[in-house]
């Protein structure tokens, strides 16, 4: 994965150039690569904030052969693989920064519970077959001045670290810990070889988390993933919900 790379210094959205690739004939593996999105996007229609000089974003598009319904568990591979680079840098700085780092169910990356990452995956289909899966990542690497509404959930990798990341490194980091995790994955199609690494990056895991989706919320204590990506959540009468992360928005509490 990750050739051939596009570069762009300013672009519309990583994903919506990856998808363009795609539909125009590019092979699997594509990286692209940009310094500036002008129309970032998050889940649910929401943005993602892209100015440029400072932070990494790319989409990896994939044109896999297996089912439709494996496709949202790449962007728990995708997290894991973001969280693994991430403390591979700041583990050159010390141990304590690395541990620093942890997941938060389905597709965000924090240091030290901020917000330093998203991942939006989408899919289009050919029929009942995948034609291709983009993975678009956003990363704040040395960004200082966050909008209102996100100052106090996001921050920055060199903020937390307090020293110099290089970004090129830092995706081929990224990059070569996906294509190993990938490997993986499609083993058995699911995350069975990947959850235990997932659940010890895991922050909300055995703390009490509020899980709210369209037909209502309810509080209980984070336990995991099954092999599916669904995060495990134990009710007060030690019932286990799995939570499938589509429509999900987690809380802690
Ligand atoms: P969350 O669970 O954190 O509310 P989400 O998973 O529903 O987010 P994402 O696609 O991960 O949604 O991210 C989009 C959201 O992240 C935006 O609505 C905004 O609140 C926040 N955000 C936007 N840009 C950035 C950024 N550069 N760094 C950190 N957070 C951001």
């Amino acid at each position: 994965v990750g050739h051939p790379l596009l570069f762009f210094d300013s672009i519309d959205s990583t994903n919506i150039r990856a998808k363009l690739e795609a539909e125009q004939g590019a092979e699997s593996g594509l990286l692209v690569v940009a310094d500036q999105q002008t129309a970032g996007r998050g889940r649910r229609g929401r943005g993602w904030e892209s100015p440029s000089g400072s932070n990494i974003y790319y989409t990896l598009m994939l044109k896999p052969d297996f089912n439709a319904d494996c496709a949202p568990m790449l962007t728990l591979v995708m997290a894991l693989a973001v969280a693994k680079g991430i403390r591979q840098t700041l583990g050159r700085g010390s141990e304590e920064g690395a541990a620093k780092v942890g997941i938060k169910w389905p597709n965000d990356i924090v240091v030290d519970g901020k917000k330093v990452c998203g991942i939006l995956t989408e899919m289009s289909m050919e029929q009942a077959y995948i034609h291709h899966i983009v993975i678009g990542v956003g990363i704040n690497v040395r960004r200082q001045e966050f909008p209102e509404e996100i100052r106090d959930r996001a921050a920055a990798i060199e903020e937390q670290c307090g020293f110099r990341i290089s970004r090129s490194q830092l995706i081929a980091d990224i990059m070569e810990a996906f294509e190993e995790d990938y490997e993986i994955f499609l083993q058995t199609h699911d995350l069975k070889g990947l959850r235990d690494s997932y659940a010890k990056l895991l922050v909300n895991r055995d703390r009490e988390v509020c899980v709210l989706d369209p037909k209502g919320e309810f509080r209980g204590t984070a336990r995991g993933i099954n092999d599916q990506g669904e995060l495990l959540v134990e009710r007060q009468d030690g019932s286990i919900e799995e939570v499938y992360a589509g429509e999900v928005s987690v809380r802690g509490v």
